[in-house]
């Protein structure tokens, strides 16, 4: 028997991403700044492993993508294209592209495609939501991208299959418990060495840390050990991001330093339906990557993963150091490090976290669910997202929560929806044991005794801010919660260190206010600037 994420389905709901085609003056736009190009049957146009390939724009013939196996995983014809997120990422080439029909195709280069995504608004439109789609159906489909080979009982295992989750890697789990061939790998490495990852095109990792693994997918810059800049952010969430695109396009330099992945909670929501400008709604992938993709268009830079552990108070310049040594002295430092989930107060959850119980709901866990028990706990619009977006991938769902009803913290709207996907809502239920196996959840036992049979558990419990490594650095409320205002709207009291969105005590934890929270404070720190330089 394998490990667990190599069952699953096909999810129901995703929109097909093959139908999408470019028109004539697209195609003819790609021509002018791309290299046209003729290919045979049989010729491959990109292979796993590769560290990059170009955006193909296919004017005429035919191509197949195909994952590890051979397996097809998509076709593209007249007027179609080839590519997804890695062209924008960067990330090493997850599958290969053989020519089924002799083809006339432009190829344009990954860096020139981006500058084109800054300026052609109709490309963008198309590109964007096409890469996007195309991932979330690479993430639910077996034998696409990494492979993590390592015991279900091992917190390095889920630490490395949490990352892949945060950073939308199309990966497999293999457990050596469960799976001969995983068994077999791990008999060469010395249980110190556990995991191991293996990347597409056959390098294998043995316990890398996360930015090992990121640096081998070819994802992210790598700082020097001391950097200069004038705006230091740290997090790539909303409020950091809306911080990167306006201080940079208003001419601080400006670093952005991320722990995890670029995005912050927004990039990890299903369907943001009340962003300004976007009537229908925007996954919050899609959201993300564009704000990431014009913060570099104006020449921020951004790392990952990096977390800041330090924040040591200096005269001119503040230095943030990084947990794995670097440090960054920074005229300015933004502190957009937002609010992590809190977790339910029962014995052993750890065991059950990554397996069994997780904190957002994207593809691999929709496709691990598929016709299973579900249950979703929290009585917000986060819960609801999550037990929709669940509940229409074909999974059986409860919503468990504290209150009488809903109706006091929950849109309106949301609640109906749930109604129309049959989600059942336990109204007064708590979570007081969990039971199961090995990581394996089995079922939940409430406070007033109800016995529940879940094989997962989904939990919004609302959020604690990221702050206990700033130590005295700056003043904070009693939870946590970073305290602004001492002098103007959004410094701390520490003059030259600001904060933004969820991590900010009072924040109204929404996108669009990070997002203005952080462009303002580029106003205040332009003013500082100033000032010190007058
Ligand atoms: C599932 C879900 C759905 C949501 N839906 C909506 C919605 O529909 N509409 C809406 O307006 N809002 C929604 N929200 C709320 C919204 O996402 C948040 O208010 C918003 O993301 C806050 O942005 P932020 O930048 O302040 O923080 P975050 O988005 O939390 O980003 C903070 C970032 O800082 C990083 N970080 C933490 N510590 C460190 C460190 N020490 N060093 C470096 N980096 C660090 C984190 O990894 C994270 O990426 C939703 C939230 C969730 C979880």
């Amino acid at each position: 028997m394998t490990g667990r994420y190599r069952r699953g389905g096909s999810l129901a709901g995703v929109p097909d991403p093959a139908h999408r085609v470019l028109s004539e003056s697209q195609l003819a736009t790609l021509a002018e700044l791309g290299e046209e190009r003729r290919a045979e049957v049989g010729e491959k146009l990109f292979e796993i492993g590769d560290a990059s390939y170009p955006f193909i724009a296919i004017v005429e013939g035919e191509a197949a993508v195909l994952d590890a196996a051979g397996h097809e995983v998509i076709r593209h014809g007249d007027s179609g294209f080839l590519g997804e997120m890695n062209l924008l990422s960067g990330q090493t080439v997850f599958l290969t592209a053989v020519v089924t029909e002799p083809m006339r195709y432009i190829a344009v280069e990954r860096e020139v495609l981006r500058g084109l995504l800054f300026e052609d608004a109709s490309l963008s439109d198309l590109l964007l939501p096409a890469f996007v789609q195309r991932r979330e159906m690479l993430q639910q489909r077996q034998g696409v991208g990494v492979e993590v080979v390592g015991p279900r009982d091992s917190a390095e295992t889920r630490r490395l299959l949490e990352f892949a989750r945060r950073l939308r890697l199309p990966y497999s789990w293999l457990d050596p418990v469960e799976d001969a061939e995983a068994a077999a790998l791990v008999e060469r490495a010395a249980p110190d060495e556990l995991p191991l990852v293996r990347l597409p095109g056959g390098i294998e990792l043995r316990r890398p840390s996360n930015g090992e693994l990121s640096r081998a997918l070819g994802i992210g810059l790598v700082l020097a050990p001391r950097e200069e800049v004038d705006l230091l952010v740290l997090g790539g969430g909303p409020a950091g991001l809306g911080a990167a695109v306006y201080g940079a396009s208003e001419g601080l330099d400006t670093l952005l330093i991320e722990s995890t992945v670029l995005g912050g909670q927004a990039g990890s929501s299903r369907r943001i339906e009340n962003y300004l400008g976007f009537p229908a709604g925007i996954t919050g992938t899609e959201l993300t990557s564009r704000a990431i993709a014009q913060a570099r268009k104006f020449g921020a830079r951004t790392a990952t993963p990096y977390r800041a552990a330090e924040l040591v108070p200096g005269n001119g310049r503040h230095v943030v150091r990084l947990e794995d040594g670097n440090e960054v002295a920074a005229r300015a430092v933004l502190l957009a490090t937002g609010a992590e989930y809190r977790r339910l107060p029962v014995e052993g959850l750890d065991e059950y976290e990554g397996l069994s119980v997780f904190y957002a709901a994207g593809p691999p866990e929709a496709r691990l669910c598929g016709a299973q028990r579900v249950g979703v706990v929290g009585g917000g619009n986060s819960a609801a997202q999550a037990a929709i977006w669940l509940a229409r991938g074909g999974a059986l769902v409860t919503l468990l929560h504290r209150r009488a009803d809903l109706t006091e913290t929950m849109s309106h709207y949301l609640i109906e929806e749930l109604e129309r996907y049959g989600v059942a809502v336990r109204n007064r239920s708590e979570v007081a044991e969990l039971r199961g196996e090995d990581g394996e959840l089995e079922g939940v036992t409430l406070t007033d005794g109800a016995e529940l049979p879940l094989s997962f558990l989904f939990l919004f419990l609302g959020a604690s801010p990221c702050t206990e490594w700033l130590g005295e650095a700056v003043a904070r409320d009693e939870k946590g919660f970073v305290l602004t205002g001492a002098d103007g709207l959004l410094e701390t009291s520490l003059p030259g260190v600001y904060a933004a969105g969820d991590v900010r005590a009072g924040s109204i934890k929404r996108c669009a206010t990070a997002v203005g929270e952080g462009a303002t404070v580029v106003r205040f720190v332009h003013e500082r600037l100033a000032a010190a330089a007058a």
